[in-house]
């Protein structure tokens, strides 16, 4: 991070967690992180890199958060001080732990196993107790609180997703639970062609953590923003048996509202296919996202 971006990370005005302590600044940000790095494309996108100083009024309509999801709202909360430090440092880790499990096996790694890695792998780091601390607030605290009105999946933070339940699914690096997940994209590239493809499966919450914080980044520490684009960790429908298609050469189309003018997704539609979990016009407070099959 350079020092500007992170003098605005120290500036932000609206408190997520009381803070209070004086500011020690580890080397971490002594030197620009070298790591921009999101290993493969997945939904978290890449527009919000697009962001400006606009700030919206959405007062109650939800909706209006929905469909301006990039955009900088009044009462948006953001990750700041201390937090904003912790938020780069457990990222950091996060990064480094899904390089060195690789990035299919990552898509299952429970909390515990990150922990772990982060303690045993070499050339990582382990995280502090402060960092824990960190990430046990994210992920107790409310989603609520900035605008995420989805439903809580996993209750605990040691909360895992059994292996055995899962399937690889080639030339994917991503996992699909066995039964109706694996059935219904079967049913999806047998009626559509093999220009769909599985985008993302399985998420155990070692990667929603990774999704969320790497879209909190981006974002400039807006955890409101981030949460419209992406489930907090906890929150994910993919810790169930949802999972996110696409068109197969459409890069990061395959994660905005492209996605939904393909021919891929007309078909899908005309076959009845298509039962969106977050609406166009929904009042959970999260994008359109057209390309996320509801299991
Ligand atoms: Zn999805």
């Amino acid at each position: 991070m350079k020092r500007r971006e992170f003098v605005k990370y120290l500036s932000y005005s609206l408190p997520l967690f009381s803070c209070g302590c004086s500011l020690h600044l580890p080397s971490f940000f002594q030197k620009p992180i070298e790591n921009k790095e999101v290993s493969h494309l997945e939904d978290i996108g890449s527009a919000a890199l697009d962001n400006t100083d606009k700030v919206l009024d959405a007062g109650n309509d939800i909706t209006k958060k929905s469909l301006n999801f990039n955009e900088n709202f009044a009462d948006d909360i953001y990750c700041k001080g201390q937090d904003a430090i912790l938020l780069e440092q457990v990222l950091a880790k996060f990064r480094a732990v899904q390089r060195y499990v690789g990035n299919g096996n990552f898509n299952l790694l429970g909390m515990d196993e990150f922990f772990m890695y982060s303690r045993s792998a070499a050339r990582i780091e382990a995280v502090t107790r402060e960092e824990k601390d960190f990430i046990e607030r994210l992920f107790y605290f409310d989603a609520r609180s900035y605008g995420f009105h989805g439903e809580k999946n996993f209750t605990s933070l040691t909360q895992n997703i059994s292996k055995k339940t899962t399937v690889k699914v080639p030339y994917t690096g991503h996992f699909l639970r066995k039964g109706p997940s694996l059935d219904a994209y079967n049913k999806i590239r047998k009626d559509v062609g093999d220009s769909i493809i599985l985008t993302s499966g399985v998420r155990a919450l070692a990667k929603q953590f990774h999704l969320f914080l790497e879209k909190t980044h981006q974002s400039e520490g807006n955890l409101s923003k981030a949460s419209r684009s992406l489930a907090p960790p906890g929150y994910s429908f993919h810790g169930q048996n949802d999972f996110d298609i696409g068109k197969v050469g459409f890069g990061l189309n395959n994660f905005n509202e492209n996605f939904a003018a393909t021919r891929e997704f007309q078909i899908l539609r005309d076959l009845g296919y298509v039962d969106i979990r977050y609406e166009e016009m929904n009042s959970l407070g999260v994008r359109y996202e057209p390309w996320h099959i509801k299991i």
